[in-house]
């Protein structure tokens, strides 16, 4: 049976989220009494200028960061109540994660970049491991670059081996921020394309993105200014 068939309710519940960041004898409010819902199996865009909150949004629903006050659920757990391993644990387990410039470890090749996180969560059997990283690397279209190192693939390439590492766990939850963003628009593109099939699949997306277009792939388009959510619109087109 598939497992995410047996997860109800929503993927990620904010509720009154503040994050402020110290400055100077100031502080910097980068997340600002922020309520947000998202439902399991929805694809979502977060977008708004440089300095808005994106990633610090990101970086707190995934775990990495942790409120100044208000609470985060997401796939499952309530982060607040987690430890520091407590949340590395669940973050390896549930949480799929691709930045900007891919954070491919270079002296790996794509295929044990793929297999690392399946060692760090014990999650997939070992012996399952090699192949099962190839297939991720299959079907995110670079299958026959399994072998080599990072540097020698394309940027489009490079993001799609790290999509494949975000995989690895078989994440409900999939976090990208800005993973387009240094590539080229067409390259863009075939990337999103990705994004799309694997929210088909029903896994739950949030992406932060600075691409016009991306309402031709996104059911839903989150607008930050200031920390704060100004629009929250339902995408028809698709
Ligand atoms: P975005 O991703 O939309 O560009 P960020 O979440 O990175 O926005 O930043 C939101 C605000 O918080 C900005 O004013 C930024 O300068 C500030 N900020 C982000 N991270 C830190 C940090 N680690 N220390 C201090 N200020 C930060
Ligand atoms: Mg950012």
């Amino acid at each position: 049976m598939n497992r995410r068939c047996l997860i109800v309710g929503s993927a990620i519940q904010v509720s009154d989220v503040v994050k402020t960041y110290p400055l100077g004898a100031d502080e910097v409010v980068a997340v600002d009494h922020l309520d947000l819902g998202i439902e399991e199996g929805e694809f979502v865009a977060v977008v708004g200028r440089s300095g808005s909150g994106k990633t610090t949004l990101l970086n707190l629903l995934a775990g990495i960061d942790r409120p100044t006050s208000g609470s985060v659920v997401a796939a499952g757990a309530d982060l607040g109540s987690l430890s520091e391993s407590g949340l590395a644990e669940w973050r390896g387990r549930n949480v799929g994660l691709v930045f900007q410039f891919f954070q491919l470890l270079p002296t790996l090749t794509v295929a044990e970049n793929v297999m690392l996180p399946m060692d760090f969560a014990a999650k997939i059997p070992a012996v399952r491991r090699r192949d099962r990283a190839r297939e991720l690397l299959e079907r995110v279209g670079i299958g026959d670059q399994a072998d080599k190192l990072p540097s020698m693939l394309s940027g489009g390439q490079q993001q799609r081996a790290a999509i494949a590492r975000a995989l690895a766990n078989d994440p409900p939850l999939l976090l990208a921020d800005e993973p387009t963003g240094n590539l080229d628009s067409h390259t863009a593109d075939a990337v999103l394309e990705v994004f799309a099939g694997l929210n088909a699949e029903g896994r739950t997306i949030v992406v932060v993105t600075h691409e016009r277009d991306i309402r031709a792939i996104v059911k839903r388009e989150i607008t930050l200014v200031d920390g704060r959510v100004v629009a929250d619109e339902s995408v028809v087109a698709r």
